[in-house]
């Protein structure tokens, strides 16, 4: 069971060329392929599910742009960068709210 809240936000790369992600506040860097999609999920540790977002409440992703990089800033305690298939590519989970109490 999870006490707070999830969001997922899709990142697809349209491009002819790989595309730099940046996962904040970790400074966590990873590639997006051609035409590769990634998955970014992060749970809220507010027992009420609400994000304490950066610019306004509430929002459990801010994305900023340049023309080869990617930021994704995540707003909740954690996050989990995924392929569309599921797969677990990187993760930043310590203070995971949805994986109970483990370290
Ligand atoms: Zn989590």
């Amino acid at each position: 069971m999870v006490a707070g809240g999830t969001a997922r936000l899709l990142i697809s790369n349209g491009g002819e060329a790989a595309l730099e992600l940046m996962v904040e506040p970790w400074a966590d860097t990873h590639q997006i392929l051609a035409n590769q999609t990634l998955v970014v999920v992060t749970h809220s540790s507010a027992a009420d599910g609400s994000w304490s977002g950066t610019l306004r409440v509430d929002e459990p992703f801010q994305v900023d742009h340049r023309p080869e990089l990617v930021t994704v800033w995540v707003n909740g305690g954690c996050f989990h960068l995924n392929d569309v298939e599921g797969n677990a590519i990187d993760s930043a989970d310590w203070q995971c709210p949805a994986q109970g109490s483990a370290s």
